[in-house]
């Protein structure tokens, strides 16, 4: 750890947090490379979650036009109070993010705003979930995650990281990996190596789909990864076994295919007819 930054949390009398995990980078090459990787300009406000003791959230500041940060542990105020202290265009809000209202946060936030976010590893899933599928003015999210949830966020269908995450992800846009980080760059050391995943959201991208009908449809096809298609669609909505192969029929698809093996674009399609054969066996 950098020793400026190790005296600062010594002479404040900081303890690491597990509960919070409480995993800090200091290396500030590696966090100016991820922010550039995150695409941050002189015309972006960013939302950090977690800035720890704001190194991230320094470099974040040397680019961005505005960085609004979240930190749960209150105890960090004085520390980033002195590490901030020559940035004015910060704004730190101490605050469980899961307890803040996305509407009115993206409120004060703006359009596009850009988010980026060290987490401890047990929220990052949640976290991205809930923007991926609330939030309506985020331009990008750039997520440290365990490098196995970075395999999956990024994987191809008929792939065992292939999974229900993925496909949300692919519904509101594209993701990429843009910095992979080994255990050994955190104070203290994770027991696992880390990527900074980047979601660019492509607001044009299936304008218009009924993304809660979609999601059940996703719920669906990854309820059994073993089990074919026709009895997941059995099990989740009732079908009878000719009503479920008149969906799978409907959308193109194999009577033996597997969730698995679905797009984005094909899970649309699938909950589309969904819906249809729904409607029919209804009026019959
Ligand atoms: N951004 C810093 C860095 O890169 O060194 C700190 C990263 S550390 C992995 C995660 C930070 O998130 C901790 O400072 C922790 O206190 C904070 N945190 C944990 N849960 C949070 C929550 N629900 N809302 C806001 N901050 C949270």
């Amino acid at each position: 750890m950098e020793k400026s930054l190790k005296n600062l949390l010594l002479k404040h009398g900081f303890s690491f947090k597990k509960a919070f995990g409480q995993n800090f980078l200091t290396d500030t090459s590696l966090l100016a490379e991820i922010v550039e990787n995150s695409g941050v300009t002189r015309d972006d406000t960013v939302l950090e979650i977690g800035m720890g003791a704001g190194a991230l959230t320094r470099e974040l500041a040397k680019k961005a036009k505005r960085v609004v940060g979240y930190e749960i542990d209150y105890k960090l105020k004085p520390v980033l109070s002195e590490t901030l202290s020559e940035f004015n265009n910060v704004e730190i809000v101490f605050k469980d993010i899961l307890k803040e209202d996305l509407k009115s946060l993206e409120k004060s936030l703006g359009e596009n705003y850009i988010l980026v976010a060290n987490l401890p590893y047990y929220i990052t899933t949640p976290i991205i979930m809930r923007f991926i599928e609330n939030a309506k003015c985020v331009k990008s999210m750039s997520v440290m995650v365990q490098k196995e949830v970075a395999s999956r966020l990024i994987a191809k269908p008929s792939t065992s990281d292939y999974g229900a995450i993925t496909v949300a992800v692919n519904l509101r846009g594209n993701a990429s990996i843009i910095k992979e980080v080994g255990r050994e760059m955190f104070t203290p050391p994770p027991n696992v190596d880390s990527a900074v995943v980047r979601i660019d959201i492509d607001k044009n991208k299936f304008k218009s789909v009924d993304f809660a009908a979609v999601r059940d449809a996703v719920r669906c096809g990854f309820l059994s990864r073993r089990k074919m298609l026709v009895n997941n669609l059995m099990n989740s909505f009732s079908f009878s076994r000719k009503d479920a192969e008149a969906v799978l029929i409907e959308s193109g698809f194999s009577l033996t295919c597997r969730g698995e093996t679905l797009s984005a674009k094909d899970y649309i399609t699938l909950s589309e007819n969904i819906k249809k054969v729904k409607e029919t066996s209804n009026e019959n």
